[in-house]
């Protein structure tokens, strides 16, 4: 028995202040690619005549293979407060079907963020779909060991982004034989990349120089161009100023574990009592898969839908993106949606603006591309600002984030040129 009837087959001027390559040798070539890709993100509509462009860049990006890979490189003020990595605080989680436990980040428009993890738990066995970092995946199995004595059979991490799998050891320590799933893509790229983008954070000169240039940037109020900071952008590399120097400490600990299981198009797990479907439905990379509860109606996104803002990235392909969404659109018997970032969603209303927002920047973009117009008459066309306002209404921090985390107008651009696969 399949798991889902809908079925894809695999198949102006914007201002970075901080750059920190976590790994120059993937990054000899990435630098000038992301900040073409920060400047041309600044634009949607109207935003690429922003007379003022934002500063700031404490996303997290580093160039893997086909795009971007978030990883966190930004910023900061206070290193005053360092904490203890092993000190674990009481965390709750959402219950969003019997036995379906969901620990959303709130931290989604934010320089450095979190994605979610999902505790599934069956009569046998639990399985958790994403671990974002150690120290909240440390807060997630406390709570677990509180909960049950089942072992943690199953991780599934739904992309390769740090945000998602940098727990992977955590759960790997605490239960051997741990089985962790994703696609060839992931794993492939996972093995290949991260080793070395972990390390570089690590050392000296990796997360810590990004903590130093960050407070620097708050104790003279501009940028390292120079440029005034305005006050919430400010605020903003103060936030991930404290919480990079609260994860040092795990930076300087974690370790690269991969995946140990390919999942083909799809694998239906047993947990005692219910199945968990896991399949492929590529878009914000390539090798996106998403979890699925059937007794409980349950789908577990990853970053195919992130929220209050989508992200894409430099791996994002967004013709499949937007197929996959409108695929688990079609999915029987949803009740509920866990995305990769932000809160639990009872209605598809979310996935269909998403959606919205994807096929208009490809359609404006592959018309111009059709039309022959440059890479920079694109950017200068393009009109997203309906979709920004709906998405960010007219908080600043969201607005910026809706600009760098998924106006990715670069990839769309070569996308339609035919130069994205
Ligand atoms: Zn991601």
């Amino acid at each position: 028995m399949r798991c889902a009837t809908a079925h894809l087959s695999t198949g102006g001027s914007r201002r970075a202040i901080l750059l920190v390559a976590l790994d120059t040798a993937v990054l000899s070539t990435t630098i000038a690619t992301l900040v073409r890709r920060f400047q041309s993100i600044r634009q949607p509509g109207e935003t690429m005549r922003l007379a003022r462009p934002l500063n700031m860049i404490a996303l997290v990006a580093v160039l893997v293979g086909h795009g971007i890979l978030l990883v966190a490189l930004l910023v900061g003020v206070h290193a005053a407060f360092s904490q203890s990595s092993t000190a674990v605080e009481p965390i709750q989680p959402e219950e969003v079907a019997p036995g379906v436990f969901v620990f959303p980040s709130h931290n989604a428009t934010e320089e450095v963020v979190d994605g979610n993890s999902t505790f599934i738990i069956g009569s046998k066995a639990v399985l958790v779909v994403d671990a974002p970092s150690m120290r909240l995946t440390r807060q997630h199995l406390a709570w677990l060991r509180r909960r049950t004595s089942l072992p943690v059979r199953y991780l599934v991490n739904t992309h390769f982004h740090l945000d998602h799998v940098s727990g992977n050891q955590i759960l790997a320590d605490a239960f051997p034989g741990l089985s962790i799933l994703a696609s060839e893509y992931t794993k492939r790229i996972g093995d290949r990349r991260l080793p070395a983008l972990i390390a570089a954070a690590g050392r000296p000169g990796g997360t810590d120089s990004t903590i130093e240039r960050a407070k620097r940037l708050v104790a003279t109020g501009r940028d390292e161009e120079g440029k005034e900071l305005a006050p919430f952008e400010a605020e903003r590399i103060r936030r991930a100023v404290a919480y990079l120097t609260r994860e040092l400490p795990d930076r300087k600990l974690r370790r690269y574990v991969g995946p140990t299981e390919i999942v083909g198009s799809e694998r239906r797990i047993d947990l005692g009592g219910r199945t968990v479907c896991v399949r492929n439905y590529p878009g914000h990379t390539l090798g996106d898969i998403v979890a699925i509860v059937e007794d409980a109606g349950v789908l577990i996104t990853g970053d195919l839908v992130v929220s209050p803002v989508p992200y894409g990235t430099g791996n994002t392909v967004f013709r499949q993106w937007s197929a996959s969404l409108r695929a688990l659109e079609a999915l029987p018997r949803i009740n509920t949606i866990v995305p990769g970032h932000g809160g639990v969603m009872r209605s598809w209303d979310y996935v269909r603006l998403e959606r919205e927002a994807i096929d208009s920047l490809t359609a404006q973009v592959n018309a111009a591309v059709r039309e022959g117009l440059t890479f920079e008459e694109t950017k200068a066309r393009v009109n997203m600002s309906r979709f920004r306002d709906l998405f960010a209404g007219s908080d600043p921090d969201r607005r910026l984030a809706f600009d760098n985390y998924f106006l990715g107008i670069r990839r769309a651009f070569d996308e339609a040129s035919g130069l994205v696969d």
